[in-house]
């Protein structure tokens, strides 16, 4: 299986080898500042993505740095500890094949934004959601 992605621009451009993880909304203070709302993030290893383009990171906290697009400031990556790299699944070209499963840093989510899905829901960080791979 493969996948391939871009930013609203083309200018960086990504292919992923091999099963993507579902989907974890996430709803940290720094997913609503970088992307105006929550983000939706799917990942995969680090070594299964490859990159083209020039991606600008930030360093949003001492152990992870996110990606995004200096031409057009899309939001594409977060890159932190542990063996995958999160993907902004809406950058996905073909995102059929996903699910979503669980919400996470719910205690940060936004006043408005009610969730009503029925998926898991964690107030913080919770492995059980964000390291599930089907
Ligand atoms: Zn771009
Ligand atoms: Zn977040």
């Amino acid at each position: 299986m493969t996948s391939t992605g871009s930013c609203l621009c083309g200018g960086v451009k990504y292919v992923v080898e091999g099963p993507l993880r579902p989907v974890v909304y996430c709803h940290c203070e720094q997913c609503r500042k970088t992307s105006g709302h929550h983000v939706a993030a799917t990942a995969a290893p680090r070594g299964k993505v490859k990159i083209s383009g020039e991606v600008r990171w930030f360093r949003s906290s001492a152990t992870a740095r996110r990606g995004f697009c200096p031409t057009c400031g899309g939001n594409l990556f977060w890159d932190g500890p542990g063996e995958n790299i999160s993907i902004m699944a809406g950058t996905l070209d073909d995102s059929s094949g996903l699910h979503a499963i669980g919400h996470i840093f719910v205690a940060d989510k936004a006043g408005y934004m009610e969730i009503c899905d029925g998926l898991a829901q964690a107030l913080q960080d919770d492995d059980a959601i964000t390291t599930t791979v089907t």
